[in-house]
């Protein structure tokens, strides 16, 4: 009880800190139950691991199904954040002392372990840093924060009552509305949806919040789609339709702004974002060059055969990939785990990989260039495989010949011009000759090889903040990955190798079989179920199966069986 936990941080009080373990328990607090299921080793570490357990009081429709689940979660960890900023006081003292802290997101509405919520009962997984000065136990600090702060902090942010529900109602039926639209996408032949109104620029290359004063987007008449939502009614925008679309324009006019909207728009997004009624399908993969990385055992012969080295390109490994292989590894990788939309920008494009015009044909004969240029394969993705692609370019009119349509970015307001962009094309011959589309009906699925991901001493497999995954000593460098959006997810991620090594890989499973029953459990099972820890799992947001694979892809042990 709490008189238990109150006396005991009596009897520590000024002792050396690790007296604190003796505090780890479960504790009936009166109103609410505190558990207290990891104590850090000394006040510089990671914070102490809490939960906290309150009855259930919201109205049952809105916690039956999944969706509401997921955003009623979502906003009363923001408001349980809230109302640490509001009760916390933050006394003096070293390393973490005073602080608390629930994981509690940015512009994405996720699905996070800080949040659960059950039938009977709603727990917050949060973090305190257990008070001390120098390292002594200041117990008199820590029985306040117990006594004082963190029932505040609970009574104002985890009941119905507490909080403000018509603020809770929108935000619930935002998301509602968002997963809706996803889901008429497809019945709709548009693989996005870009509302009327949207702010898509962010405020600046470090912040995801929106620019101030940015040109509302608007769609051309000839995209412009109609959608009757469940909750906020008929809304307008620009839907992008299935096939291949090309974003043009001059430079600065807001191409590559709307190629990240629809990247980042596999999320949803907080009232107030700006990306509210911006809705991609959500199997789109980002597609970039990313030289230097590592690739296992990738056929990207669809795009690269005959290299000088003669390796076959139907099995390529390298520790160093080209701007071109890594490229193409990239797509064969994200048709393995299926996907229905690639997303490109000319940016970060290998130009080699993207044209090869006539005079180069000329030039370099077709027997002496091993990459066949995605613009003769764009077409074959589509019509054979269904896998749309949106792609920005400046400066490759080559691509008028093999696409379906053509957004050109104006002062940041978008035109359809497909029209004139196929008059042009046939006014001004490329004179190209076509190299032979590949054939994308063979993509094999790898299968991993268990031994390979043993990560040596002590199996560490830790995330570190967005772009990093620690396997042993090596680093798995996830920082061209850009579809991850929270630093939850990264360690989401970490948890998932350890998790799929342990359980599904056998040297029979393929990749994208074991990411499946990964995905399966914690749909049935809740995200804590990949944990190590018991109680507080960690904090973690749910991840996409792209960037599972692309961990796995990207860890230079990785090995597959062949
Ligand atoms: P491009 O890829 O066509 O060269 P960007 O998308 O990089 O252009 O946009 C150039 C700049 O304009 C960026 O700093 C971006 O934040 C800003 N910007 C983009 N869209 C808008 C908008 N709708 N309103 C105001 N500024 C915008
Ligand atoms: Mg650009």
């Amino acid at each position: 009880t709490r008189e238990e936990l109150v006396e005991t941080l009596d009897r520590v009080d000024g002792k050396g800190y690790k007296a604190y373990k003796d505090i780890e328990g479960e504790y009936d607090m009166g109103g609410f139950l505190l558990y207290i299921d990891h104590v850090q080793s000394d006040p510089f570490a990671p914070p102490s691991r809490l939960r906290v357990r309150v009855a259930q009081t919201f109205p049952p429709d809105y916690t039956a199904d999944r969706d509401s689940v997921v955003a009623l979660s979502d906003y009363l960890t923001r408001q349980f954040s809230k109302s640490i900023n509001k009760y916390n006081t933050r006394g003096r003292g070293t390393g973490r002392s005073f602080l608390i802290s629930i994981d509690c997101g940015r512009q994405e509405i996720l699905e996070r372990t800080s949040m659960h919520i059950a039938q009977e009962y709603v727990e917050a997984r949060f973090e305190v840093g257990l008070p001390a000065a120098g390292r002594r136990i200041l117990g008199r600090e820590a029985v306040k924060i117990f006594t004082e702060t963190i029932p505040s902090i609970v009574k104002n942010s985890l009941f119905f009552g507490s909080i403000d529900w018509k603020e809770a109602v929108d935000f619930i039926d935002l998301y509602q509305d968002q997963q809706y639209i996803r889901r008429v996408l497809r019945n709709m032949g548009l693989v996005a949806f870009v509302a009327d109104g949207a702010v898509l620029p962010r405020e600046s290359g470090i912040s995801e919040r929106p620019l101030k004063n940015a040109v509302p987007f608007r769609s051309p008449d000839t995209m412009r789609v109609s959608i009757m939502l469940p909750h906020r009614g008929t809304i307008t925008g620009m839907g992008i339709p299935e096939g291949v679309t090309l974003v043009v324009g001059g430079g600065y006019h807001g191409k590559s702004t709307l190629l990240k909207a629809l990247e980042k728009c596999v999320y949803n997004h907080i009232p107030g974002d700006g990306r509210e009624y911006v809705i991609t399908v959500d199997d789109a993969v980002k597609i970039r060059a990313e030289d230097g990385r590592y690739i296992e055992n990738v056929d990207i012969s669809p795009f690269i055969n005959n290299i000088p080295t003669g390796e076959d390109t139907r099995f390529f490994s390298t520790l160093n990939a080209s701007g071109s292989t890594s490229q193409a590894a990239n797509i064969i990788e994200a048709l393995e785990i299926g996907t229905s939309l690639l997303l490109m920008d000319e940016d970060t494009c290998a130009t080699n990989f993207m044209i090869r015009d006539a005079r180069m044909q000329r030039l370099v004969s077709a027997e002496k260039e091993p990459i066949t240029p995605f613009l003769d394969s764009v077409r074959a993705l589509y019509e054979n495989k269904g896998v749309s692609t949106v792609l920005v370019l400046g400066g490759a009119g080559d691509y008028f010949d093999v696409c379906d349509r053509v957004i050109m970015m104006d002062g940041f307001v978008p035109h359809d011009v497909t029209v004139r962009a196929k008059e042009i094309a046939e006014e001004i011959r490329s004179f190209r000759e076509r190299d032979k589309a590949p054939d994308f009906t063979c993509i094999k699925e790898r299968v991993p090889m268990k031994r390979s991901l043993n990560a040596g001493y002590k199996d560490k497999i830790q995330s570190k903040g967005l772009e990093n995954i620690r396997m042993g000593y090596e680093t798995v460098d996830l920082s061209m990955v850009e579809q991850i959006a929270d630093d939850s997810q990264t360690a989401a991620i970490a948890n998932i190798i350890r998790y799929a090594r342990d359980r599904y890989i056998d040297d029979r499973a393929t990749l994208r079989e074991v990411i499946d029953r990964v995905l399966t459990d914690i749909d049935e099972n809740s995200l804590s179920c990949i944990s190590p820890f018991k109680g507080h799992p960690g904090n973690m947001a749910r991840p996409r199966r792209y960037e599972i694979a692309a961990a796995f892809n990207r860890y230079r042990g990785f090995k597959t069986v062949r």
